[in-house]
């Protein structure tokens, strides 16, 4: 049975919380016929191993309280460390991106590269000794009334290269799938059967020099899609971005200071608006008037759009500079892909070796979740907004679905932790009188 305690991904021969059995249901995997085996969890069930399920299970354990941590891959991190490009680095300064009651080590760069991330995530695992199921990819979840427990549904790989079904039986079910589960590529693009280049999401973009010499469209321009272009450029290749939409670029720091850290000390004294302003206006000073560019900003400030939509607007790290010296190419919105490239909206034609696209991310909580009262079935977010998405009904709890991104983990997780260790305690330490 492929679980662990940890990072990286020590094997144990047995989780120490699960009890098999153990009268849920009355089911006992030995005779279950041809059921999934049954394994009662004690304490909470969470899905995803990245930064939220992790700071979750770490919250839990330091208020005595256990955890089994479920992930469909086979190490903690998954998302950092198979579906992220090479070059990444945290969009934000290290302090904004630590996990609750473990900061990086010392020496880590204002910037943690991808791979210092994944390190600090495997120590963290380890750390707190997070009891980790890893391969188990959950099928479906649902609450089942009549017993008041979670029953999940996980498929993990067996040793014959199967797979075997295994219900695990939990008072509570914490959500840590993330925001980014799925990668979101346009509907509907047409000729995408006949294309005969290279057509990629950039979650499986890892670096730039598998592109040399290549004529290479990214469509999208957000963070992915501006460093991605900038990657390609660096790695010699001929690197075209699509614009469709007005956006916000602004300088990575100002004056030495992350605009992020700014924006927030800002927001403390000044009204939303105000800080947009200045931000605005001093992105100008910086780096120009984009809009000569082909990137319009729209009318709204980029933290008003942040906290109306949740859309980030791009911290520039070098790629408006070869926007602007015209090595990255602003194209617009595309028609259609032909046999050999693109057909664009304006009618022009262009050859491409490769499309990336840059589209962003979905939550997969639909697929596999039986509820709909807390978690949306359209978009996969739980219905309602920071700071109320983290708790739902019957022990339901979502965990890293603010839009937030690490400081919203971290603000869920020791919510969560805190809900659950009382009840915890109350159920388990408390004196009853009957
Ligand atoms: C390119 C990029 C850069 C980012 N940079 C920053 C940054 O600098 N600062 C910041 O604050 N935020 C950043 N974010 C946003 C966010 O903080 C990260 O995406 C972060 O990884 C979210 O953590 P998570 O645990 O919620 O989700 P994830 O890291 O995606 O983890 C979810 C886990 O759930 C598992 N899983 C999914 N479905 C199932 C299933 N059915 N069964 C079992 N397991 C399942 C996955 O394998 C995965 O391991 C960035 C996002 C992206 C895409």
């Amino acid at each position: 049975m492929p679980t662990s305690r940890g990072g990286g991904g020590q094997e144990h021969d047995q989780p120490t919380i699960l009890h098999r059995g153990a009268g849920v249901g009355g089911g006992d995997s030995g005779d279950n016929k041809g059921g999934p085996r049954q394994w009662w969890v004690p304490g909470p069930v969470v899905v995803g191993a990245g930064p939220s399920g992790l700071a979750t299970a770490a919250c839990l354990k330091a208020r005595g309280v256990p955890s089994l941590v479920l992930d469909k891959d086979s190490c903690v991190a998954a998302s950092w460390r198979h579906r992220t490009y090479e070059r990444l680095r945290l969009h934000l300064p290290r302090c904004f991106c630590q996990l609750p009651l473990a900061p990086f080590p010392p020496g880590t760069p204002t910037y943690p590269t991808r791979d210092q991330f994944v390190a600090y995530l495997d120590d963290y695992a380890r750390a707190f000794s997070i009891d980790l199921r890893l391969g188990a990819r959950v099928r479906t979840a649902a609450y089942d009334a009549a017993i008041g427990f979670w029953r999940v549904t996980v498929d993990e790989d067996a040793e014959d290269g199967g797979a075997t079904a295994t219900e695990f039986v939990s008072r509570w079910l914490v959500v840590a799938t993330g925001e980014n589960a799925e990668p979101a590529w346009p509907e509907g693009v047409e000729g995408m059967d006949g294309y005969r280049g290279v057509a990629m999401h950039t979650s499986s973009y890892k670096k730039g020099d598998e592109f040399r010499g290549k004529n290479v469209l990214v469509v999208g321009c957000g963070n992915s899609g501006m460093e991605v272009s900038l990657d390609l450029c660096n790695n010699g290749a001929k690197a075209s971005m699509v614009v469709r939409d007005k956006l916000h670029v602004l300088p990575r720091e100002i004056l030495g200071i992350s605009t992020f850290g700014l924006s927030v000390f800002l927001l403390r004294w000044l009204p939303i608006k105000r800080v947009d302003s200045l931000l605005l206006f001093l992105s100008r000073l910086i780096l120009g008037d984009t809009e000569k560019y082909g990137l319009a900003r729209p009318k709204t400030g980029p933290l008003q759009i942040k906290s109306s939509t949740g859309k980030t607007p791009v911290l520039d790290i070098g790629a408006l500079r070869k926007i602007k010296n015209g090595e990255i190419k602003v194209v617009p919105a595309i028609k259609r892909l032909t046999e050999n490239g693109v057909e664009f909206i304006d009618g022009h034609k262009e050859d491409f070796d490769a499309v990336i696209f840059a589209t962003g991310y979905k939550s997969n909580v639909p697929s596999w979740l039986k509820e709909q009262e807390f978690f949306s079935h359209v978009d996969g977010f739980p219905r309602k907004p920071f700071p109320h998405s983290w708790r739902g009904k019957n022990g339901l709890y979502a965990a890293g679905f603010t839009r937030k991104g690490l400081m919203g983990t971290s603000y869920d997780a020791l919510r969560i932790a805190g809900d659950i260790a009382d009840q915890w305690t109350e159920a388990f330490c408390e004196p009853h009188c009957y």
